[in-house]
């Protein structure tokens, strides 16, 4: 199948894809089958391709966002984008991808582990807000304040009470952010036990993913439906419409990556941001790049 093809149906613009894969109570966290692939249809190789296409696209969209900020006149946007998931569910993996897309200066990425000493003097919230974004830029979160209610919860490192808080903390926090103009977008990734498995094997066993192997991961994966228990309770409590959850497949891994970048960009084209108008006149600035030229050509 080619790009333009049948992949290219009415449900796989960025807009259909994000419908497809928003967080549904009904259907909840455990009702997303972690092998589908919603709103493609092609194989691997379409995936990919597309995912190139789509680069470009996130790209110029993120330009725009950043030639606003410059302008005195221009919208003051700025977006977040929250990965969460269990273990090896693929949140590097997609951050290394868009981070390809865009480059350094137009994304920033920030991964949350556990609490430094001097973070954990502080709100919970202290850290996560020191990674704002700018205006005009874009910032990926490898986990986020979610591990504040998540691993905390799950490792019992606060009473109940103290992170049961935290959901409606974190629904205020996200509402004033994108009341401000900054966008919260919120990914939770679900993998299988048979594919988490597989890519913890690889771990284990290949020596260039060596360093990535943690015994806890293995003690995490045996408490794998309190986990989804957790995740299901983050979901619920703290989707919005203000700072939506999409709920991301991401067995395959080409699939999360594409899925991603749609819902990005779906945000991205929604904040309806055009190139800036030139606040200067062509007729005369293009008079002045045609003097400097013949001022090089006399010497
Ligand atoms: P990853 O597993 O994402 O590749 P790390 O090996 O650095 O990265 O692990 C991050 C660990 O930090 C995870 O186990 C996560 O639960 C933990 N963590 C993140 N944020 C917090 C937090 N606020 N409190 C306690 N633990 C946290």
């Amino acid at each position: 199948m080619t790009p333009g093809g049948d992949a290219r149906g009415p449900l796989t613009d960025p807009a259909g894809v994000a419908a497809l894969l928003r967080y549904e109570r009904a259907r909840g966290f455990a009702g997303v089958a972690p092998d589908a692939t919603p709103g493609f249809s092609g194989n691997k190789a379409d995936g990919v391709r597309s995912q190139d296409e789509d680069a470009d696209l996130i790209r110029s969209a993120q330009e725009r966002l950043h030639a606003h900020a410059l302008r005195p006149d221009g919208h003051r946007r700025a977006l977040i984008l929250v990965l969460q998931g269990r273990d090896a569910s693929g949140k590097g993996g997609i951050i290394r991808h868009l981070s390809g897309a865009v480059g350094p200066h137009g994304l920033q990425t920030w991964a949350f582990g556990v609490p430094t000493q001097e973070e954990a003097a502080h709100h919970f919230l202290w850290r996560i807000q020191r990674r704002v974004p700018a205006w005009g830029r874009i910032a990926a979160f490898d986990r986020s304040h979610y591990e504040d209610i998540l691993a905390v919860r799950m490792h019992g490192l606060a009473p109940r009470v103290v992170w049961e808080g935290r959901y409606d903390t974190i629904v205020d926090f996200e509402n004033g952010l994108t009341a401000g103009g900054v966008d919260v977008v919120k990914v939770m990734l679900t993998v299988s036990q048979e594919e988490q498995a597989g890519r913890l094997r690889e771990r284990i066993t290949r020596p260039e993913k060596a360093w990535k192997h943690a015994a806890s991961d293995l003690a995490d994966r045996r408490r794998w439906h309190e986990y989804t228990q957790a995740f299901e309770d983050v979901l619920v409590r703290t989707d919005a419409d203000a700072a939506p959850w999409y709920v991301v497949p991401s067995d395959r891994k080409w699939y999360a990556r594409w899925a991603v970048g749609r819902i990005l960009l779906h945000h991205l084209e929604a904040m309806r941001l055009e190139w800036p108008a030139a606040d200067f006149d062509p007729a005369t600035a293009l008079a002045g790049l045609d003097a400097t030229t013949a001022l090089i050509a006399e010497g």
